[in-house]
């Protein structure tokens, strides 16, 4: 999952092919049923991409160069074993450049061969995908992480500078000293908080940060969270027990519960507001609607902005290629209800749909979360957000 990670996206953008041989970018997204099914469609979808490129070619040598690389690609994607929802290719053999990796968000399907390898989706993605930042602090340390799709990294540490202890003396004398020593250590580990609240505010600005979760000892946390500024304090999910030494993957374990339980009532919310708006929705300009027969509807009227799908969801329907319509049942004769064109059946209409809203900018929210997910499945199956 490192292709969206800020360096590799810069180093991609710097990339420029030779003239005469350019970069080949594949775009998959993959079909979820893919492991069942015979003939992925995927496949069927790169194949006509692939197609479609080398027709748009004219110069005979570039078209060679062009089927090398879409041999590569063809090769890769046949022997690749599904990791994420999408996969990304890129090529240019001639010059001993190939580059592909599984990614954990789904992306539209496309392919381009151009001079540069085409990152936009990446781009995108990235924007997309939720960051949370992780503060691991106590009274003398704080690290700073950045966690996204399941990948973390530190980015950032800080230390007090400590207080110093003067000479121990005795009686009364000591305990005075104690007592400014103590007074000291305090108003430091004050001023050590609000460094570490800039940082923090800082590392929010610099990596997109959605949200943060704040680790530590408790009286410690809870200080921090007391002078945070506003902009900050309004994107705080969470505050979990770590001791500041903790590993960077040990702190994900235990964060990443904290999250999950976010993101499930996220998705209850989400569900629960679709459906509302959906039974409430006037004839006239709906907000949102349920039900695969009504999804598919508006998704072949471009009208869908969020679709929400529970995770493995599927079902079978049918798809006009001359006029793009997908449908999740034929009328009599098999015959498309707008062309008259003959209809074809599909796997997964799902799927499809899915790709269409991504393509026109939408979002696929998938729904997984228990509770959340029977209730659109009972409710929907289907439901999405309109335009
Ligand atoms: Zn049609």
């Amino acid at each position: 999952m490192k292709a969206l990670h800020p360096s590799a996206l810069e180093s991609l953008a710097r990339r420029r092919a030779p003239e005469g041989s350019w970069i080949l970018s594949v775009y998959l997204n993959l079909d979820p049923q893919v492991r069942a099914s015979r003939r992925g469609a995927h496949k069927l979808v790169l194949e006509q991409m692939l197609r479609d490129l080398e027709a748009a070619l004219e110069d005979p040598q570039a078209a060679e160069h062009f089927q090398e690389d879409a041999e590569w690609v063809r090769n890769q994607v046949s022997l690749h074993i599904p990791r994420g929802k999408s996969l990304v290719l890129f090529c240019d053999i001639s010059e001993g450049y190939t580059y592909h990796e599984d990614l954990p968000v789904r992306l539209p399907n496309g392919a381009w061969y151009e001079r540069r390898p085409y990152i936009r989706p990446l781009l995108d993605a990235w924007k997309e995908y939720e960051r949370t930042g992780i503060v691991v602090v106590d009274r003398e340390k704080a690290r700073l992480l950045v966690a996204s799709m399941g990948e973390v990294e530190e980015v950032e540490e800080a230390f007090q500078t400590p207080a110093v202890r003067h000479r121990s003396t005795a009686g009364t004398d000591h305990m005075r000293s104690q007592m400014v020593f103590q007074r000291r250590a305090a108003t430091w580990s004050h001023w050590f908080l609000k460094e570490v609240a800039d940082s923090l505010h800082d590392m929010i600005e610099e990596h997109g940060i959605d949200r943060v979760v704040l680790a530590g000892p408790e009286e410690v946390t809870a200080e921090l969270k007391r002078i945070l500024p506003k902009g900050v304090l309004a994107r705080v999910a969470a505050r979990v027990r770590a001791p500041v030494a903790t590993k960077a993957r040990d702190l994900m374990d235990m964060v990443t519960p904290v999250l999950r339980e976010l993101d499930a009532a996220r998705e209850k919310d989400l569900v629960a507001e679709c459906i509302t708006s959906a039974r409430k929705a006037q004839a006239e300009s709906p907000k949102a609607v349920l039900g695969l027969d009504a999804v598919l509807d508006a998704v072949n009227q471009g009208r869908v902005y969020q679709i929400l799908v529970p995770t493995g969801f599927s079902a079978s329907g049918w798809h006009c290629p001359a006029c793009d319509v997908l449908l999740d049942h034929a009328p009599a004769r098999e015959t498309c209800p707008y062309c008259s064109g003959s209809l074809q059946e599909m796997d997964d209409v799902v799927w499809a749909a899915c790709d269409r809203v991504l393509a026109m900018g939408g979002k696929v929210e998938e729904i997984g979360a228990d509770g959340a997910k029977e209730t659109l499945r009972k409710d929907g199956p289907l439901g999405a957000f309109l335009r």
